[in-house]
């Protein structure tokens, strides 16, 4: 039977096993997904054994950038994003590549049904999230990507990294608390991605002046990437603003993770059930 994991610190709450054995479960693939607690140093050991006992496994914080270094191979998208989140295991050698951009390309189209080629995205945050997926909506033909961060100094970083990356693409970067910036960005932006961590826990800051946003914004649709109801969507929903939460874009990532090891197409629902359950 084929062995997968995924591994990160903490894990406890991944519902990655739920979503994947019903997969395999669908078309009777003998396979099976358990998640596994490895430590930060932990890493290289947990490598060795997996190039000779796993077929695949995925990764989540903190290892999504430490195990570049020992990989065989990685895909360009994931090399420029400095991030993997699913690796293949292939006669003992470890394929990188990262599924959390097409996961959010995946739910803003389920969520929101439109496509993101030549749409204006403006992200909170740019923690190793909104890089990963910043690169794949780019490589997709994203008219415009914004940042807007804590950190000024990061934001700008990813926004000259992603002009490297795809040169036909605008790029900008602004402090999150900005908001004469953010108030223009949000007028000309198709989509909002929230990708910090503040939203996670009760009483967290909101990630930007929510004062910021109304009614007027009639082409906006706000994505959560955390998957419960933040005060962000709880805000656009107010306005009347189309807002979705995160958890389209973690079934995404999984079901693209899923096609990469089988070649099959991922069973959608049986991985929204899967995923429901919280096994
Ligand atoms: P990181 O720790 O890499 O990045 C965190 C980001 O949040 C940074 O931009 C950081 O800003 C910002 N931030 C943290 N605290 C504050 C604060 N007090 N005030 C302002 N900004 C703050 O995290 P990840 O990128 O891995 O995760 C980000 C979010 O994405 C999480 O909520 C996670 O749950 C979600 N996620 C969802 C997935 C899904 O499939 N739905 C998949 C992966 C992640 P700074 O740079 O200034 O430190």
């Amino acid at each position: 039977m084929d062995q997968y994991v995924v591994i990160g610190d903490p894990i406890a709450h991944s519902r990655s096993p739920g979503m994947q054995n019903a997969a395999f479960a669908f078309y009777g693939i003998a396979a099976h997904y358990q998640k596994r607690h490895v430590l930060r140093g932990e890493i290289a050991p947990f490598l060795e054994e997996a190039r000779k006992t796993l077929a695949g496994f995925n990764l989540t914080v903190p290892h999504k950038g430490a195990v570049i270094p020992h990989l065989d191979e990685i895909t360009p998208e994931a090399a420029a994003a400095g991030s993997v989140n699913t690796v293949t295991v292939r006669n003992g050698k470890l394929l990188g590549d990262s599924t959390d951009g097409y996961g959010l390309e995946h739910a803003l189209l389920e969520n929101f049904n439109t496509p993101v080629a030549g749409k204006n995205i403006l992200f909170l945050g740019c923690g190793g999230a909104a890089r990963a997926t910043a690169f794949h909506l780019a490589q997709r033909g994203a008219g415009s990507i914004r940042i807007a961060n804590r950190t000024l100094g990061k934001a700008c970083q990813l926004a000259e990294e992603l002009q490297k990356y795809a040169p036909g693409i605008v790029t900008e970067a602004a402090g999150n608390d900005d908001d004469e910036t953010l108030r223009r960005w949000l007028e000309e932006s198709d989509f909002l991605i929230q990708a910090t961590s503040l939203g996670l826990k009760t009483g967290d800051a909101p990630p930007m002046n929510l004062k910021l946003l109304s009614p007027e914004l009639k082409h906006l649709h706000v994505f959560d990437t955390i998957y419960h109801e933040t005060p962000l969507l709880h805000c656009a929903a107010a306005c009347g603003i189309p807002a979705a939460d995160g958890m389209a874009m973690l079934i995404g990532q999984g079901a693209k993770s899923f096609e990469i090891w089988t070649g099959r197409p991922a069973p959608l629902d049986a991985m929204r059930q899967g995923f429901l359950k919280g096994e």
